[in-house]
């Protein structure tokens, strides 16, 4: 495809992610429906209360030389590329539309998801992540149910993948957003590792089987979250969020217009799972380095196979933790691949 913004022609917003919107296209010379995902590339961080616009265009081609890549990403667990460009002051990339969205829309439309659906999900996404690490050395980085889509023919895919460093750079990351899916070391400022990404996959599953966010979100309070919001700098791969760093930064309120958007979406506390404490995203942060890690609960309600499983990926300690190639001979993956469960059939219940 030769894609120019002229000949998409807009159909419907599937969803507002951090900094830009997806919206459902057609790339009107072949008919073809896309999904069409616009970004701003910031060329500063929201940390000096500043939104520029990047102007370098080394930068730019830059970006869509390693988005490149993307078109040799070849993998039924991998939503496919059509192409990117840029329209300034947007990058834009363009995928497979996936007709049933993605599986955090999912579940908050039709509640948790049936065990054995999620064992396909957590088949899938350790596919596409194997896939993803052996074939370009790829690591994902942003797992989460948001990141994993269902179409109608059953198929489930991820997609949102770090396949850009300078574009991980250019992207004023709203940290708060998707802090939560993150690892103990990653929190911590270790080293990335595709067991990162397998931590991130443990969270999700258990988002999914039990049809909320492990550490559970309140309405209650927005202050704490809204104030340090103004206060992150952007992802920047290996350097981001260690605690320290997050306590250090200055406490600065930024102008309303920056955020009022955001603000609206995202202005939730934090609480842990039952307790009714409501958290900042700091505490929550700081919850996930120290305490245990969550769990497929209550006890028994799960296939034993299921919790194991989950555990082994919620390991705290990266060098413990397997990787997701070996993860997929593990038993509840070896029943998922032989599963008789008709994904199809369900994807086409609501
Ligand atoms: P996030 O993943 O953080 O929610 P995104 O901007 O990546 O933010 O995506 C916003 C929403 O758009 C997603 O939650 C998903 O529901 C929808 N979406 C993204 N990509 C596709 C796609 N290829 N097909 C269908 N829906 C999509
Ligand atoms: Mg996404």
């Amino acid at each position: 495809y030769d894609l120019r913004n002229e000949d998409l022609k807009d159909m419907q917003e599937l969803g507002q992610g951090n900094g830009g919107s997806v919206k459902k296209v057609e790339h009107a010379p072949t008919g073809t429906i896309m999904a069409k995902k616009a970004r701003i590339l910031y060329g500063m961080s929201k940390f000096l209360s500043v939104v520029l616009i990047d102007a370098k265009p080394s930068v730019r081609k830059q970006i869509l030389r390693e988005l490149h890549i993307m078109h040799e990403c070849n993998s039924r667990y991998i939503v496919s590329f059509y192409g990117a460009y840029l329209a300034d002051p947007n990058i834009c990339i363009c995928m497979e539309y996936m007709n049933k969205g993605s599986l955090d829309g999912i579940y908050k439309k039709i509640g948790a998801i049936d065990i054995d659906i999620v064992g396909q999900v957590a088949l899938a996404v350790l596919e596409g992540l194997t896939y993803l690490y052996d074939f370009h050395r790829i690591i994902h980085r942003d797992i989460k149910p948001s990141n994993m889509l269902c179409n109608s023919n059953g198929e489930i895919k991820i997609c949102d993948f770090g396949v850009s460093g300078e574009l991980i750079n250019s992207i004023a990351d709203t940290f708060v957003g998707t802090s939560t899916y993150m690892s103990p070391e990653r929190i911590q400022g270790a080293q990335y590792t595709v067991k990162s990404d397998v931590w991130s996959l443990g969270i999700s599953l258990i988002e999914l089987a039990l049809g909320r966010f492990p550490f559970a979100e309140s309405e209650s309070d927005d202050s704490d979250l809204s104030d340090l919001e103004g206060t992150l700098s952007p992802a920047r791969p290996g350097s981001m969020g260690s605690i320290a760093a997050l306590s250090l930064a200055p406490r600065q309120k930024p102008p309303k217009s920056a955020t009022a958007k955001k603000d609206k979406r995202k202005s939730k506390g934090v609480s842990l799972q039952g307790g009714g404490m409501t958290m900042s995203i700091l505490e929550l942060l700081q919850h996930i380095v120290n305490e245990s890690a969550p769990k497929l609960t209550p006890e028994g309600r799960f296939p034993k196979a299921a919790e194991n499983f989950v555990d082994s990926c919620l390991l705290k300690d990266p060098d413990a933790r397997k990787t997701p190639k070996e993860l997929l001979n593990y038993p509840w993956i070896e029943q998922a691949k032989t599963s008789t469960i008709d994904v199809e059939a369900w994807a086409n219940t609501f």
